[in-house]
């Protein structure tokens, strides 16, 4: 049998082979990278998640904190992780990123303070403006001062089993455009929402010691 010449080359052998294989330790184009927003907040947690994730899923990327404008438009992805949104926010002015996070065109990862940069409006806060990534409103401090931590099973779209969720502080999504997908609700409003490359969740699942949501974002959410 004489196969084509085509029939033996890279591209066709992976068209046909399991998903499962293709992962296997398949390096990303070029010298792309995950990067963690390192300006304030849970950075190195959120790096351990992505490289544990990362590792799990048999794939190779690295994974880099980022401090610099013009390290953002190459990566496969931004996280922009918790922390304090009003400083985060100083913080990525001052640094000259806005216009760059606003245009990029990669994945991103935005938890708890993330969700309230992320924003396109924000109840009761205007010493900021966010960055409208996705249309959202968010209530920044939603659940005040008497109940500023507390953990809930979530169930997830697309989840088999619920996610153990740590909210700190929490913001909440109050308002989501049609074009946002809403994953996970709560009494008090939306938990978890998706639009395109964008994902954005009120809570830190950095912290929780499951990494389905960083692999949910790699796989899912990026499509690696
Ligand atoms: N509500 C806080 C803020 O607006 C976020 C809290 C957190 O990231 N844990 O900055």
């Amino acid at each position: 049998l004489r196969l084509p010449q085509f029939f033996l080359s890279g591209t066709v052998v992976l068209m046909f082979m399991p998903s499962h294989l293709k992962r296997c330790s398949q390096p990303v184009a070029g010298n792309a990278a995950v990067g963690v927003l390192a300006l304030q907040g849970d950075v190195s947690e959120h790096i351990s998640a992505f490289e544990s994730a990362i590792q799990n899923l048999g794939l190779t990327i690295p994974v880099i904190p980022i401090r610099k404008a013009e390290q953002i438009s190459d990566l496969i992805a931004l996280a922009i992780p918790g922390g304090e949104s009003t400083t985060i926010m100083r913080l990525i002015d001052q640094n000259g990123m806005r216009n760059i996070i606003q245009n990029f065109e990669g994945g991103i990862f935005a938890t708890c303070a993330g969700m309230v940069v992320a924003a396109r409006d924000l109840i009761d806060e205007t010493r900021f403006t966010p960055l409208d990534l996705l249309d959202i409103t968010v209530n920044r401090n939603a659940f005040g001062r008497q109940r500023e931590s507390f953990e809930a099973d979530l169930h997830m779209a697309g989840f088999d089993t619920p996610f153990h969720a740590i909210f700190i502080r929490a913001p909440i999504i109050t308002r989501a455009g049609p074009d946002v997908t809403i994953l996970a609700e709560i009494p008090q409003g939306i938990v978890a929402a998706k639009k395109g490359k964008k994902l954005i969740l009120s809570f830190h699942p950095e912290i929780s010691h499951d990494l389905r949501m960083h692999e949910y974002f790699l796989t899912d959410v990026l499509g690696l």
